[in-house]
């Protein structure tokens, strides 16, 4: 399923600013013609989502623990991404907790939301 960019557009913009001139991810769909956005959860549920890993990591760093997987597992996780069906290639982003992939990978206490790494 997926909504209209101008919907999509609509239901972000909560201080009157973003718009397809200025925002890095609508531009890029802008000018590549992508008309159509893939529904990624809703911004509370990604709000609930970053707060949880935030929890995770500064439990993790009082514990002692590293920051940053090994690159070895960075680049393990990112190419199950990239073949995995909820891998949105032009966002780079999960379509089931709506991350930033190429960040997400790096921290070492992230995990795929449906347990692929
Ligand atoms: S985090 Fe998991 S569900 Fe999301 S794109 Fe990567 S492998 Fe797929």
């Amino acid at each position: 399923m997926s909504r209209d960019s101008d919907e999509f557009l609509k239901s972000l913009n909560i201080n009157g600013k973003l718009d397809k001139e200025t925002d890095p991810f609508l531009k890029s769909m802008n000018e590549r013609k992508i008309d159509k956005v893939p529904d990624f959860p809703s911004l509370a549920d990604q709000g609930k989502n970053m707060t949880e890993l935030l929890a995770k990591f500064v439990e993790s760093q009082m514990e002692g623990n590293q920051i940053f997987a090994p690159e070895s597992e960075q680049k393990r996780r990112y190419d199950m991404c990239q073949v995995c069906e909820h891998f949105v290639k032009h966002a780079k982003r999960c379509r089931k907790c709506g991350c930033y992939m190429k960040h997400k990978v790096k921290l070492e206490v992230s995990e795929c939301p449906i347990h692929k790494w």
